[in-house]
């Protein structure tokens, strides 16, 4: 199957050659759905049949059983939640639902079976069903968003970063040293979550000042079309033009008593109370920055002060809020790194907004669907070998391309 030029959110899939689809999982939420699904290349599932009998190279051990090694890719696509039929249809056009009828050997419509999670796996069940004749499998959205973190760090190579000061470095993570740690889901509204292990954790805070605030305060101040489009702005505004800096307070001096520079924003957005000016006579991209700038930094606080009350030294950002963008995770580490004196960290994650659709994804083993069965992704490339990860395809510098595939293989049974 190819699904080169199908456009989603203006970015193309990459064209590929595709053999079999499965385990397509949704992660559908208040802002956006995401898709994660895998498919086998086309070339090895000509030679699947034979090479699984035959080859015992293409055998990899676990626990007392033998499992054949499948080449493919991993797939991620997004939707916004408001455009959901282009969703149906990007399904509909490529079969990616049919994954879940072959999987229990029925193709009646009635049996056809896909993992979903997130509030619209609810919300819109009775539209999946409708449209497309299939039954969305519910997944607990905070189960799956750790499942996915979980994952993430474990099986793939090169997934965690710190940023600060333009500078970007991948930390690897000891899988023995993995536990505690605080995840932050910044989607629509923010979810914290103290990690303890595989399924163990516990939503100890959030915050309803999240990444739809951003885009709906922002959408409604500078009336920009897009996220992209906001986001973009905030790059070439100055957030000191709308905020109140201790500089404005105190006559340009720091406030060095209690550690506070001239430059320190002393009240978001506080510079529109004294100015006598309307909101036109304010640049969009100042607003902008200013407003990514107050919820990023506030996120970033309320994470320290989580990460504090529970003694955890890291904190892993995720949710599609951040977008890898360089602002957004800069404000975070420095508020982070601010109010922990230098104690605690920031990471972030190459598949920040694919937590929750990549948890139901693996729940697919959870629930023990046998055929095609994804059991652990291996890296197959002898350069990422060493790591313990998985070959990602795309740029050299980490950043994730919007609906990347990332070359894999997994042990099925
Ligand atoms: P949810 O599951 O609540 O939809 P996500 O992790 O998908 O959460 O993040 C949603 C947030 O991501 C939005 O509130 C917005 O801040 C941001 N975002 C990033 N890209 C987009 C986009 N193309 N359209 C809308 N929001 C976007």
């Amino acid at each position: 199957m190819d699904l080169g030029n199908v456009g989603i959110l203006g970015n193309p899939v990459p064209k590929r050659s595709h053999g079999a689809v499965s385990h397509l999982a949704l992660d559908i939420g208040g802002s956006l759905i995401k898709l994660v699904y895998f498919s086998r290349n086309s070339e090895y599932s000509m030679k699947d049949k034979e090479e699984k009998s035959s080859n015992e190279s293409l055998l990899v051990s676990s626990g007392e059983k033998n499992y054949p090694l499948i080449e493919g890719s991993l797939h991620f696509a997004k939707f916004e939640t408001s455009k959901i039929n282009d969703c149906l249809e990007f399904i509909q056009r490529n079969q990616l639902h049919l994954s879940g009828c072959e999987r229990l050997g029925d193709t009646a419509s009635d049996k056809c079976i896909i993992k979903a999670t997130g509030g619209g796996a609810y919300k819109f069940a009775d539209l999946f069903k409708e449209k497309l004749g299939i039954c969305l499998d519910k997944e607990d959205e905070m189960d799956c968003l750790v499942a996915g973190a979980n994952f993430l760090l474990k099986a793939v190579h090169q997934e965690a970063f710190t940023y600060m000061d333009g500078q970007k470095e991948f930390v690897q993570i000891d899988h023995h040293d993995l536990y505690p740690y605080l995840l932050v889901n910044i989607g629509s509204g923010v979810s914290m979550i103290k990690v303890d292990g595989d399924g163990k954790f516990e939503r100890v805070s959030g915050t309803n000042v999240g990444g739809g605030t951003f885009w709906g305060l922002g959408r409604l101040l500078t009336k920009c079309k897009n996220f992209d489009e906001l986001l973009e702005l905030s790059h070439q505004g100055n957030n000191r033009v709308i905020d109140m800096l201790v500089g404005d307070i105190y006559g340009g001096m720091d406030y060095t008593k209690i550690g506070l520079t001239s430059t320190t924003i002393a009240s978001s957005f506080g510079k529109a109370i004294s100015d006598n000016k309307e909101l036109e006579d304010y640049k969009p991209e100042d607003i902008s920055r200013s407003l990514l700038r107050m919820i990023s930094n506030n996120i970033g606080q309320i994470s320290y002060l989580n990460a504090l009350r529970f003694g955890l030294k890291r904190i892993f950002f995720g949710g599609f809020f951040i977008r890898g963008h360089a602002y957004t995770m800069d404000t975070i580490s420095v508020a982070v790194n601010f109010w922990s004196k230098g104690d605690a960290k920031a990471l972030f994650l190459r598949h920040e907004g694919f937590l929750g659709a990549l948890g139901a994804f693996v729940s697919y083993e959870k629930h023990g669907f046998n055929d095609s069965m994804v059991h652990q992704l291996v890296h197959q490339s002898p350069i990422s070998s060493s790591h313990g990860g998985y070959k990602i395809h795309g740029s050299q510098n980490g950043e994730l391309k919007d609906n990347e595939s990332i070359e894999c293989s997994v042990y099925a049974s």
